[in-house]
């Protein structure tokens, strides 16, 4: 591992003073109640890139207010002219991916190639959805007995209330929103307080599309659950979308069950990484890589646990070895870097204490293993081996850049260990045999696999897990339906 400390003019410097700090409420930039404000840290350094407008209960149920207000307008709203603004929307994060790109690095540390990787995959929910908005459609046919017609029709679900995680704080708005406009659902966006500046940076670009008022709102806030309970309880909302951690899932399933919401939960992972004997051991070494060590590891997605197979166990870890020690460490906006910081002090602790626990198990450490150098929250890329069974890395999602490596004997165990799991969201194979890949697409507890491939996320397709990964799906044709709800109608035979 080597680290760079050389960190070039920021970049961001200029895109961070086109960032308002105020809440967005029903079109109109307003400070917090009291005039409270946060302050938002940059990862790399310690120091304060911003003071945001803390919302307050009463401002977060001013946003509803503004999205009830505007909701009746927003679902009568031709699907083609939401359509068009959500594609104009698209075109306009384009125009502004550099500074989209810098304002992520700056609050989140992802190096700035991947903050330009997820430009791309977030401004396409916004492409996706566009095309989406105009192909809402009905069913219409006769009932068995012939006695009458059907007709289903679908409409928007409400108000949404929308909570997201800093790890992608751009990809993981628009993946909510971008579906919940389309649909003609208004929303209310609580940003994760790490990260508000990219959510409150996009919201002045749908100012600049012409997006109606009250459309969308956004209220970063330090105190999520004061502000998040009572939108919950308030009987305008009518759709709860989280993304975050299962602990927290719970907590908003429990409050959603009293005003009976409809959900998405988008919740943690614990991915296992199957290498299997016949695998392409240069193909699965390049797919570890970003599977593991894009964002740091702080990806839901990540893989969490590799299973390699025994007889390649060596040569796997070997070359893997070789790849992570050659990543560079430093600040998201220096050249060169590979790895950025982690997001924060408990997030450095969490690894910390992972990778103890499972040295104590009688885990090696290959490379890597400690903190990193200077001030910012840094972790080196690390590889465990011989992680014994029991180790807290392999049922806890680690969130950083730690790859633990065990090994197996056969596909059964493969398999069985891989399910050994209560979550289910995504899990990766290499394998050169196509029989082995469909038997593992039958028995892989999980909603996404990566066959031979170490990212799966793509706006085209239904993300989203099973078991205690979470509910509903986000992208693809399957997106949009979180924000629909059914109707139907039975009317007489008309011949009759
Ligand atoms: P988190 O602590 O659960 O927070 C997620 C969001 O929920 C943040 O905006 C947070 O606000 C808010 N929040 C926390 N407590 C709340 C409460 N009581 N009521 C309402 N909102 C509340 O998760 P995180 O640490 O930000 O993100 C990492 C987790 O997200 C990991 O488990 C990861 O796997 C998961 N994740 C899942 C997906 C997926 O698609 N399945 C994608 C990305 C991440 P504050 O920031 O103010 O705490």
């Amino acid at each position: 591992m080597t680290v760079v400390d050389a960190r070039p003019e920021s970049l961001a410097a200029a895109a961070l003073t086109a960032v308002p700090r105020d809440l967005f409420i029903g079109g109109r930039w307003v400070a917090a109640e009291g005039g409270r404000t946060f302050p938002v840290l940059d990862p790399a350094t310690g120091e304060v890139l911003a003071e945001v407008a803390d919302a307050s209960p009463a401002d977060g149920l001013a946003a509803l207010t503004a999205a009830a207000a505007a909701q009746e307008a927003w679902a009568q709203t031709p699907a083609r002219v939401r359509s068009t603004l959500l594609r104009d929307a698209f075109d306009l994060v384009q125009q502004r991916r550099h500074e989209l790109a810098a304002i992520m690095t700056a609050e989140m540390g992802k190096p700035l190639a991947e903050a330009r990787g997820e430009v791309a995959y977030g401004g396409e929910f916004l492409r996706w959805f566009a095309d989406e908005a105009v192909r809402i459609s009905g069913r219409y046919g006769a009932n068995p007995e012939g006695t009458g017609r059907m007709i289903v029709t679908h409409r928007p679900v409400g108000p949404a209330l929308l909570i997201t995680p800093w790890n992608f704080p751009l990809a993981m708005a628009t993946r909510k929103i971008a579906p919940a406009l389309a649909a003609g659902c208004t929303v209310v966006l609580k940003p994760a307080e790490a990260t508000p500046l990219t959510a409150l940076y996009f919201a002045r670009l749908l100012e600049e599309i012409g997006l109606p008022a009250g459309v969308v709102n956004v209220v970063p806030t330090l105190s999520a659950g004061a502000v998040c309970a009572p939108l919950i309880a308030d009987r305008r909302l009518r759709k709860l979308s989280f993304t975050g951690s299962t602990g927290v899932g719970r907590t908003l399933l429990r409050q959603a069950a009293d005003n009976v919401l409809r959900t998405s939960m988008e919740l943690g992972g614990n991915a296992p990484f199957l290498v299997f004997e016949d695998a392409d051991l240069d193909a699965a070494v390049d797919g570890a890589m970003l599977a593991k060590f894009r964002n740091g590891g702080q990806a839901c997605t990540a893989a969490n646990r590799f299973l390699v197979h025994e007889a390649v166990a060596a040569e796997f870890t070997a070359r893997l070895t070789d790849r992570v020690r050659a990543l560079r460490v430093g600040p998201g906006d220096a050249d060169g870097t590979d790895v950025g910081p982690l997001i924060d002090d408990r997030a450095v602790a969490k690894v910390e204490a992972l990778v103890a626990d499972a040295v104590a198990h009688g885990a090696e450490v290959a490379v890597g293993g400690a903190r990193g150098d200077g001030p910012g929250t840094f972790w080196q890329p690390t590889v465990l081996t011989n992680v014994a069974p029991g180790s807290r890395i392999l049922s806890e999602e680690v969130f950083g850049p730690v790859a633990a490596i065990t090994t197996f004997a056969s596909e059964d165990e493969a398999v069985s260990r891989a399910n050994d799991t209560e979550f289910g969201l995504a899990a990766y194979a290499y394998t050169r045999d196509l029989a082995r890949a469909q038997r593992l697409l039958e028995r892989l507890e999980t909603g996404m696999l990566g066959v031979n491939a170490g990212i799966v996320s793509n706006a085209a397709a239904p993300f989203g897990g099973i078991k205690q990964s979470g509910l509903g799906r986000e992208g693809g044709v399957e997106g949009i339906a979180e924000y629909l709800d059914t109707s139907y109608a039975l009317t007489a035979d008309p011949a009759a």
